[in-house]
């Protein structure tokens, strides 16, 4: 069975780049949505008594209700983490020698992960992910991520944007790019930084 996680920060503390309604909805109604709906969909299954990364590994093996609530709550699990409240600015140390050596500097990586959110058509996620030892850029569909079996990029996620229209659409209605620009300005790269360390 699995709980939805209290925020590691108000609901208003992301403006104003995130608003607080968009937040409260975000986080009460859609994350707990696809929490409950996975907690129902495996109830009394070997699946109750496995993490998340087990069951998303061989997911092409479960049915739709579980590929996209294993993967809502996971990605919204990481999300909330991944960003704080006077966030942003540039990675240090070992994750930023990682990014310059694999797309040339802050700024390209900056470049290459804002269009993988803004190019996503229709709803789903922008990732950066540790796969083979090196940083990769990605998106997925929907609620799949690279830990997925089924998903086309594969590795582990240390940074991930959702560009579902219920991640901003409040705010700033069909203007996704102006969104991504302003989620740089709340990433918790310390947070990023732990799991790049803990994932090589
Ligand atoms: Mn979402």
């Amino acid at each position: 069975m699995f709980n939805l996680p209290q925020l590691p920060y108000a609901y208003n503390a992301l403006e104003p780049y995130i608003d607080a309604a968009t937040m409260e909805i975000h986080h009460t109604k859609h994350h707990q949505a696809y929490i409950n709906n996975l907690n129902n969909a495996i109830k009394g299954k070997p699946e109750e008594n496995m993490s998340l990364e087990e069951i998303m590994k061989n997911v092409s093996k479960q049915p739709p209700v579980v590929r996209n609530n294993s993967g809502g709550t996971y990605n919204h699990n990481l999300f909330w983490n991944i960003m704080k409240p006077n966030g942003g600015g540039e990675p240090t140390g070992k994750l930023a020698d990682a990014i310059k050596s694999a797309f040339g500097s802050f700024a390209d990586f900056k470049v290459k992960f804002s269009d993988a959110g803004a190019t996503r058509f229709g709803s789903g996620w922008a990732w950066l992910c540790v796969s083979g030892g090196k940083l990769a850029v990605c998106s997925t569909p929907n609620q799949d991520n690279p830990l997925m079996d089924v998903s086309e990029c594969k590795g582990l996620p240390i940074l991930g944007l959702d560009v579902w229209e219920h991640a901003y659409y409040l705010k700033y209605q069909n203007r996704r790019p102006e969104y991504i620009t302003n989620f740089w300005n709340i990433i918790n790269w310390e947070e990023v930084a732990k799991m790049f360390d803990s994932a090589r």
